[in-house]
């Protein structure tokens, strides 16, 4: 009986848009992917909203058409790094850390509960054109099912001490997973966390639309090291840019 439990909750959560990437089947069988016949220009097979919607995400954000609104802090309240355990995981897509007991951010008046972070080089969202190295996506959760990403950017420069231990972990084989315990999430992010702010979607299918999302200005660095490291497994994982239609970006 404890069983079966196990196996429905297991699946309730896969079910969710924070895990449901990576599960994705299209027509046939087909499996999602950034190249080819199952590439982003193909991904209406596996979800329309991935076609159709009218807030994807990532875009180009046009620093000269940015509206100042003075928007208030995100209120980010990760917990102490030994009380983070979970595991790095290699899905296919991406180099995922799920965080148990990861802690939360405030934003808008709002709970989102952080769920894992994950990967993409270059970076999806791009600033003025131009795509930074690499971006880490901090994906949180609210009650109400509502998703909020933080958008950390990488630029190459001095090896980045807060990523040793996960890419100490990360594993190479897709499918893998290591478990860690004790993770500083709150040095992955820039000291100055000001951000520009726009609403959008998940960028990989389903694509899933009302996502909050936080895209921080200050790159941290990352070191060439790293970067090839990660790179041996994953280059190009990135959506292109989508059309704003309408969307303003606020800072
Ligand atoms: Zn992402």
């Amino acid at each position: 009986m404890k069983k079966v439990w196990i196996a429905i909750a297991t699946m309730a959560l896969m079910g969710t848009p924070a895990f449901a990437s990576g599960h994705g089947h299209g027509e046939h069988g087909k499996h999602w992917g950034y190249e080819g016949d199952v590439g982003p220009a193909h991904w209406g097979q596996f979800s329309e909203t991935c076609a159709k919607g009218k807030s994807q995400s990532p875009i180009n954000i046009e620093t000269a058409k940015v509206v100042k609104k003075g928007l208030p802090p995100i209120e980010i309240h990760y917990s102490d790094a030994k009380a983070v355990k979970g595991k790095v995981l290699n899905n296919g897509h991406t180099i995922k850390v799920e965080t148990e007991n990861g802690g939360y951010i405030v934003a808008n008046g709002k709970r989102f509960d952080l769920l894992q972070f994950h990967f993409h080089s270059p970076s999806e969202n791009q600033v003025d054109g131009k795509p930074y190295d690499m971006v880490a996506h901090f994906v949180h959760k609210a009650k109400d099912g509502q998703l909020a990403v933080i958008a950390v950017m990488f630029e190459k420069g001095k090896s980045n001490k807060a990523l040793r231990k996960v890419w100490k972990k990360m594993p190479k084989e897709v499918g893998a997973s290591a478990g860690y315990r004790g993770l500083d999430l709150n040095a992955i992010l820039p000291q100055d966390r000001s951000y520009y702010h726009f609403t959008g979607s998940l960028t990989t299918p389903p694509c899933s639309e009302n996502v909050e999302w936080f895209v921080l200005k200050h790159p941290v660095s990352i070191g060439a090291k790293q970067l090839s490291k990660f790179h041996k497994l994953y280059n190009g994982n990135v959506r292109p840019t989508n059309p704003l239609n309408g969307r303003v970006v606020e800072e």
